[in-house]
């Protein structure tokens, strides 16, 4: 069973290649391949991204000062978009599937002050969203 967290159910399928480290990186390669083929459990917090960051202290995320908190908003309104729920288990299919409905308020509301704007920007898939 894989967990993953609100936000990453959006942000994971626009990887593309870059993380904070080598660890992070290939945690997150390995994690995309693990979600093609099993359930997903979605996580109330650090999830099995979170688990490989260097950001992730006493299960709480220290990105800044403020992150543990706007993360877990960023949760709550990633869940809110996707018609989910945390403990709730999906297939990264049908999550997948939601994307496309729900990029553009997504974007409007995170994506031009995230730091990964830039990677995800080398996104073919975040592209094409963003076109449509
Ligand atoms: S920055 Fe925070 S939310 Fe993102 S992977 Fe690291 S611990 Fe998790």
């Amino acid at each position: 069973m894989l967990y993953l967290r609100g936000h990453h159910l959006i942000c994971l399928h626009f990887f593309s290649g870059e993380g904070y480290d080598a660890p992070f990186i290939e945690n997150l390669r390995d994690v995309l391949k693990r979600a093609e083929n099993e359930e997903i459990e979605i996580a109330f917090a650090a999830d099995n991204i979170c688990d490989k960051c260097p950001y992730l202290k006493n299960d709480k995320c220290i990105y800044d000062e403020k992150a543990d908190e706007e993360i877990r908003e960023m949760d709550d309104t990633a869940l809110k978009l996707l018609n989910l729920s945390a403990g709730q288990r999906v297939k990264w299919q049908a999550v997948k599937e939601r994307i496309p409905g729900i990029f553009h308020e997504w974007h409007n509301k995170y994506c031009d002050d995230c730091d990964w704007k830039q990677a995800c920007e080398k996104s073919d898939l975040y592209r094409e969203m963003k076109m449509r």
